[in-house]
């Protein structure tokens, strides 16, 4: 039975949703990670060889004015000593990084007001123009179309918004009324028709999720065929309503690796910091499961803890030539290189 699932998966790149809700409930079997793993590197390989693609991360605000139950900027927790990065601040960021060889800047943050669409447009502009061998990516959250357009005409390259969940009925548990789950889906159409390179993603082993839900989040990637996904476990954070939770698995998020590499075998996939947070060598064994980023921090290490979406995150300490050399010799551990590159999408 199993047998018959993963050579479909690995013949096809696509299962139903019966058949996903199968292997993942069968996860833990001897040798089934493993046997995958090793079909996910070999494509990744083809494809990618052993390059390993670098985004620098600038978490630029940590100011919000949504209440996703489980984040540690959260609005209403009144525990998060807030900060918001300048232009210049920004900026000094891209600039260390571009000596750092890092060829895509991810402005991530909490969807915080003071970033207009004016605003935010000139920050991405003049980063496009200092730095125009580079990519920028924007993670700020849902906007409406006009914004996602104004944003992509002042040069903003890719969008990570992760779908989070693809089951309507999951996502109201995580978030509050304010937020729906269509919104978000309606966002990440735009992005798409607006000709962004596109991450979704979610996390695994968030509250209430059941084998059914992933299946459908796998379902939904392999139909919206995003050029980036971004998967981590759940990690509780201390100052939200989720904070006696269990945190989601390091194992099953390596084994969704897999199978979302084999899926999409071109597909640009994080190994994320929440996965390096959870295991001491879990952004080693992202890439042996089939991961081909690494995103690693390039915030000012002021604001570094100020950014915590979850407790005991990794790497908020070290400069980013640090985060950079550390990184590099991790990579270098499992086989893998650190490349000087934008890093895009091969289709
Ligand atoms: N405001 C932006 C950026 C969100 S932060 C947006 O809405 O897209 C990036 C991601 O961190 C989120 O999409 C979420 O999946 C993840 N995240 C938030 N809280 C987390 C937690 N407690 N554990 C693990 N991941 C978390």
């Amino acid at each position: 039975m199993m047998n018959n699932i993963v050579k479909k998966l690995f013949r096809e790149h696509r299962l139903t949703e019966t058949e996903y809700i199968e292997l993942i409930k069968h996860y833990e079997e001897t040798d089934l990670a493993k046997y995958l793993a090793d079909e996910a590197l070999r494509l990744r390989r083809e494809i990618y060889g052993d390059a390993v693609y670098v985004r620098g991360l600038i978490e630029f605000t940590n100011i919000c004015k949504n209440d996703c139950f489980y984040c540690g900027i959260r609005k209403s927790n009144p525990n998060a000593e807030r900060y918001r990065l300048t232009k210049e601040e920004i900026l000094d960021c891209c600039e260390n990084g571009y000596h750092l060889g890092y060829r895509t800047f991810v402005l991530q943050g909490g969807e915080d007001g003071y970033y207009t669409d004016t605003r935010l447009s000139d920050i991405v502009r003049t980063i496009k123009d200092r730095f125009p061998d580079c990519a920028v990516t924007l993670s700020v959250g849902e906007r409406s179309f006009e914004s996602y357009r104004l944003l992509k005409e002042a040069g903003a390259d890719r969008y990570l918004l992760r779908h989070e969940t693809a089951d309507a009925e999951h996502y109201r548990r995580l978030h509050p009324p304010e937020l729906s789950w269509e919104n978000r889906m309606r966002c990440l159409r735009d992005l798409k028709y607006l000709g962004y390179q596109v991450g979704a993603g979610f996390m695994v082993g968030s509250p209430y999720q059941t084998a059914e839900c992933l299946a459908k989040d796998l379902v939904f990637l392999q139909e919206f065929r995003p050029e980036m996904v971004g998967i981590g476990p759940f990690i509780p954070h201390h100052d939200t309503q989720f904070a006696d939770e269990p945190a989601g698995s390091a194992e099953l998020t390596l084994f969704l690796l897999s199978v979302i590499r084999i899926m999409l075998p071109h597909v640009l996939l994080p190994a994320t910091t929440a996965l390096g947070t959870l295991s001491p060598v879990g952004r080693e064994r992202g890439m042996l499961a089939g991961a081909n980023v690494v995103m690693p921090n390039l915030s000012p290490v002021k604001n570094r803890k100020q950014y915590e979406l979850y407790d005991n995150k990794i790497c908020t300490g070290e400069e980013a030539a640090e985060c950079r050399g550390c990184l590099e010799n991790r990579m270098k551990s499992v086989g893998f290189r650190l490349v000087t590159d934008r890093g895009n999408y091969k289709p």
